[in-house]
Parts: C-alpha cells; structure tokens; sequence
C-alpha cells in the first residue's frame, strides 16, 4: 500500500488544529509518500517541482502547506492555484474546501466556458483562495478585478500541461500580476508545481520563475503498479463487438472508455447506449453545463460508464473507476500514462485494456519501452483480484 516509509504523521508537521481537523474529518490518517516529502519543504516557504505517479495524493500535498499559510483574517487572495480544466478545478476545490472547513477560509472557482459576469459579482466578496483555469483567471487579472497583488502562494497542478504552448504564454502573463521580486531574489511569492510527467519544457520555466526550487522525484518504477495492463488486437470493425464481450465478462465497477475525437466518443456513446448499457460522454465540444452534470453523476456513480476523449484524463480522481478501456490507442506515451492513470487510485487495483489496430502495435512497442512497462495479449479469462 501506499502508506509513507518515513512514518511522519499529519500532526508531526505541526499544521494549525482546524486544519488537521478536517484533514482527519476527510478520512487522512497518515501522509503519503509524496506527502511525506513535500509537506515540511513547502512548509518552510521552498518553491517545489514536484513529480510523482498518479493517484499518489498530489493534492493534498500542496493543498495542505497553503491551506496552513492562508491568514483568514485577511481578505485578500492568497494562493492561485491553477489547473486545465474545470472539471479538475471543481474537484481541486472540492478539496480545498474539504479541509479548510473549520477554517472560515473563502474559496471560488474560475473557469472558461462559465458567466464572467457572475464571477465578477462573487469577487465582490472576499476570496482567500482562488482555483482556475489560466484563461479566466488571467481575464479577471488584466481587469484588476482578481486583485493578485497580495498572492503568496502560486500552485500549478498538472504543470507540464499548463506549461504548455497552449497555456505557457497565459501563465507567464498572469504570474506578473502577482508579487514582484528583484532578479535573482526569492519571489515574493512561493511556487509548488506538480505533475506525473515533466517535459524539458517545465526546464525553461522553473530557471525563469522559480527560486532554487526543491525537486521531488518520486516516479521510479512503481509508476504503473497496481494497473494491470492488457491489449487486444482487433480490427476497426471488431471494436465494438469486442467491447460488448468486454463490458459481459468484466466485473466493472466504473469504467471510462477513451476515444481520440469528440465524433468518435458520440458514435460510440450511441452504440454503446444501443446495446443497453448504461453510459454517458463527455467532450470538450459539449456546453459546459452538460460537462459538468455528467462529470457529476458519473462521480456519483449513477452511470456506470463513461465514454470521453482526453478532457478528462488529467488528475480526475473517481475511486470507483475500476476499469479503463482505450477503445482507440492514444498516440504518446505520456497520454497513455494519464489514461490509465483514472484507474488504480491511491492504492487500489486498476485493469487497463487496449484495443489495437495493426497500424498502432508500433505505438504499442514504442509506448511500453519508453514506460518501461508491459501491456500483455489478454488472456481468455482475466483474474478478478487484480482489479
Ligand atoms: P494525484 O493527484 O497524485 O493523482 P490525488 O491527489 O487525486 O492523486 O489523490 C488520489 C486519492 O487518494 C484521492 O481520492 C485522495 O483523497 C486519496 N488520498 C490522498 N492522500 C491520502 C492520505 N494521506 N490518506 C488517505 N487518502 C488519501
Ligand atoms: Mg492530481
């Protein structure tokens, strides 16, 4: 299990008791490793870049050192925690809002595809900890309505992705609202940046902003343990009649089922609701109202499967998620590692099963090596103890 080696507790960190309260109260007892090591550095005000395997307890680690350093008595924003997509920015909030519950703190949420107007009006009111995505955030910024100028804490989840080319250029210019240094100081701020998989692109961000950072590496080779991972070969054609055998012998809890387009994951969705299984599907081409109502009955567990494209793939958190299926193989390494990732969470067994077509067995070779990991043929029956 994933209980930490150094047998530090919650209290050794010496957290502030409402606090520790609500971390008790949300089913915490004892740090996980990740925890263990990012928790007191970024207690003492470090900046960290930080790596570790999916379902590990990311969030905790870098909620829990700004939850301590919030003031409540101070009405300002605090900390900005940044993450891609509002699904995640929900769920992170969630968690924000979890364990600060004792602590009268004010969080909101701000993400794209939501009224501005309406943000606007909820920013009337004190916020201490403000949780988005970059394009919003950085449009309240520039009309100075999320004043950032008091912001001690800047936390990225999911960094390589917001460091992207898709996001990088917003990030850089929202991190000038807040606090100024001199060069070659400290920030006046402190940053935790945190992710599963960090391309050299974060390199070049980390020398610019951050301050002799901390780096935490916790990735080795029990990135994948607990997944078991599958392949099947089958043509297009044959997707879906292997999906069926698939969705009849498993013993599926939850199941999230990916497609490489929006179009794919309606068609499938369809066929899938046609064979008289329960299903959803999300993509980022939907209204984000109905984005939002699926993520949060599939949560609650009211739908059993849910058929999606990469959207959600980063750091969504469903415990029940026993099984996922790439009903079209994703193209990288990285995406592949975020998919099954949904699977397997703190702890729990996962099963991860990929249907192949002749024209991606290379991406299949390719991906195993570079993870250094092995996706077996599925056997004839797959043991229900591994998942
Ligand atoms: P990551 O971001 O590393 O992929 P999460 O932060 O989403 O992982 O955590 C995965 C799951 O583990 C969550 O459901 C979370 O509530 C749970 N979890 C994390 N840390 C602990 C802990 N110390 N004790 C109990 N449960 C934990
Ligand atoms: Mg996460």
């Amino acid at each position: 299990d994933i209980v930490g080696s150094k047998d530090e507790t919650f209290e050794s960190f010496n957290l502030k008791r409402e606090l520790l309260m609500g971390l008790f109260e949300a089913g915490f007892e004892k740090p996980s490793p990740i925890q263990e090591e990012a928790i007191p550095v970024a207690l003492m005000g470090r900046d960290i870049l930080a790596r570790a395997k999916n379902g590990t307890g990311k969030t905790a680690a870098f909620i829990i050192p700004t939850l301590e350093k919030i003031k409540p008595k101070v009405d300002k924003i605090q900390a900005l925690i940044l993450v891609p997509t509002r699904e995640l920015a929900l769920q992170t909030a969630h968690v924000v809002k979890t364990f600060s519950r004792h602590m009268g703190l004010q969080v909101m949420v701000t993400t794209g595809g939501t009224s501005l107007k309406d943000d606007i009006v909820r920013l009337y009111d004190p916020v201490h900890i403000l949780v988005g995505s970059p394009g919003r955030v950085l449009d309240l910024a520039s009309r100075n309505i999320a004043k950032l100028d008091s912001c001690q804490m800047f936390v990225m989840d999911e960094a390589d992705k917001m460091l992207s080319p898709e996001f990088q250029n917003i990030v850089e210019q929202i991190l000038e609202f807040l606090p100024q240094s001199q060069p070659g100081r400290p920030n006046n701020y402190q940053s935790l940046l945190f992710s599963a998989t960090f391309p050299r692109t974060v390199k070049t961000f980390m020398d610019r902003h951050l301050y002799k950072p901390y780096e935490i590496n916790l990735m080795d080779e029990l990135t994948l343990k607990g997944i078991t991972q599958y392949y099947a070969f089958v043509d297009e054609k044959q997707k879906l009649h292997c999906l069926n055998t698939l969705f009849s012998k498993l013993q599926i809890n939850q199941a999230i089922i990916f497609c490489n387009s929006a179009n794919r994951v309606e068609l499938l969705a369809k066929k899938i609701t046609d064979l008289d299984y329960s299903c959803y599907y999300s993509h980022s081409k939907m209204k984000q109202a109905d984005r939002n109502k699926v993520f949060h009955e599939f949560r609650q567990g009211r739908v059993r499967n849910l058929v999606c494209t990469d959207l959600l793939t980063r750091g969504i958190d469903i415990q029940a998620v026993n099984v996922v299926i790439n009903f079209d193989f994703p193209k990288t390494a990285e995406t592949y590692l975020h998919r099954i990732g949904r699977s397997g969470r703190f702890g729990h067994y996962g099963l991860a099963i990929n249907l192949i077509n002749w024209n991606d067995r290379f991406n299949l070779y390719q991906i195993e090596q570079e993870l250094g990991t092995e996706i077996k043929p599925i056997p004839p029956k797959i043991d229900e103890s591994l998942y």
